[in-house]
């Protein structure tokens, strides 16, 4: 279940089995000069199946979606012992009802996807990384706004990091170094690419110029290496690691509007501040998505089973404030699938409901994911 089983650079595609390690996919593309853009921290062991059924996000969701948008094709098995072979590589093909995005984070509750054909796109050439120190979330907002404008499609990544997550990397992830002096409230990794080789860097750099002059930004660098880029990634990719060493973490995955994300982090910093006064907002995320993960940062010695649930319960309130998401690409599995089941219309159950027992009317698929188990 681990074979590539056909790679074809002009069609823009690539023909995979579900047990691929995503790494190796990443790799194929590569040598024949395409990128398969999913991206994330458990890239060198989580597979393609998986990736599929939780439909993966990672951090280069701005410019190429989430793994729904780069299935073009799958291959599975169907709880009746049928396999059902829709492995298409085409770009269009309306006929009829799109029954792969039903797999796609199905969370493995509908069947077992065996294959999968993969959107492939063009390979950067010129790649520019840089790191801004910012003063609140209402700023970083204002930068993506900017990026946006003058670079367009041009960013792969723009990702927002509390200043305590990345106190905590500097200090506890080993060989990693601040990538700027002083200390921040809050910072931005953003990364660009584009297909020429030289160019960007200029570009960049005429951008961070204007938020100077405009004072968007205290303090920023662009990464001159490999080496430099790899400690911003590191920081950025290792904020669990790192901060569960400060405490003890409360994880959420949560999205709302891009332009809502500060009104969001200043409501949540507001009730922990009045509630929970030991407690510190750890957030760190995909600012152009939407995206947070939006963590608590609890001390050692006062944790417990109802704080958490009280942390969620009044972060999910905000979230519903203003139409956002409680699973933003991670899924409901089984610990959010009360949140989801009083957050979705009985319209929107009773579909989900009809679904699962047309395709897998014994539920023997992950009985109990998603929607109860009866
Ligand atoms: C360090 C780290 C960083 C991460 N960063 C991100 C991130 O930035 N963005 C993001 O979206 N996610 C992130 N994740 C979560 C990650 O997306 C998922 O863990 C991964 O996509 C799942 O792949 P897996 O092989 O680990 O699947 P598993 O954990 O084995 O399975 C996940 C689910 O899919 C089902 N499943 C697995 N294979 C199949 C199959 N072949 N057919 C049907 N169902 C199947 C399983 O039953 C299960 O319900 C991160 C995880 C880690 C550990």
């Amino acid at each position: 279940m681990t074979a590539i089983r056909e790679i074809d650079p002009a069609g823009d595609f690539l023909v995979c089995e579900a047990g691929c390690v995503l790494e190796d996919v990443q790799n194929a593309a590569d040598e024949v000069g395409r990128l398969f853009p999913l991206s994330l921290g458990a890239q060198g062991s989580c597979r393609i199946g998986g990736n599929i059924s939780t439909n993966a996000g990672g951090v280069n969701v701005l410019r190429y979606g989430m793994m729904r948008d780069l299935v073009l094709g799958l291959e599975v098995v169907l709880p009746d012992g049928r396999i059902w072979n829709g492995l298409r590589s085409l770009k269009k093909d309306n006929t009829g009802y799109d029954l792969k995005q039903l797999f796609i984070g199905g969370e493995g509750t509908l069947g077992i996807v065996t294959a999968a054909s993969l959107k492939l796109v063009a390979r950067p050439a010129e790649k520019v990384t840089l790191w801004l120190g910012v003063a609140s979330p209402a700023v970083a907002v204002e930068l993506y706004t900017l990026f946006r404008t003058r670079l367009g499609e041009l960013i792969s990544s723009f990702e927002l990091i509390a200043g305590l997550g990345v106190d905590a990397a500097v200090e506890h992830l080993p060989g990693v170094r601040a990538p700027i002096e002083g200390s921040h409230d809050w910072h931005l990794l953003i990364e660009l690419a584009w297909s020429f080789d030289e160019g960007l860097l200029e570009r960049a750099e005429a951008v961070i110029e204007e938020a100077f002059e405009r004072e968007m930004i205290a303090d920023g660098t662009i990464a001159q290496s490999g080496d430099q880029a790899a400690n911003m990634w590191r920081i950025r990719e290792g904020q669990s690691e790192a901060t569960r060493n400060i405490g003890n973490i409360v994880r959420s995955d949560v999205s709302v509007r891009t332009s809502d994300i500060p009104d969001l982090v200043d409501a949540v910093d507001r009730f922990v501040r009045s509630e929970a006064g030991d407690v510190r907002i750890l957030p760190f995320g995909h600012v152009g998505d939407g995206n947070l993960h939006f963590n608590f940062l609890l001390p050692f010695d006062n944790d417990s089973p109802e704080r958490h649930k009280l942390l969620l319960n009044r972060l999910y309130d905000e979230l519903d404030r203003r139409g956002g998401s409680i699973s933003a690409e991670h899924g409901i599995g089984r610990m959010k699938q009360a949140a989801m089941m009083s957050r979705k219309s009985e319209v929107e159950l009773d579909l989900m409901r009809r679904l699962k027992a047309a395709i897998d009317p014994d539920n023997i698929m992950n009985p109990g994911v998603i929607l109860p188990a009866d």
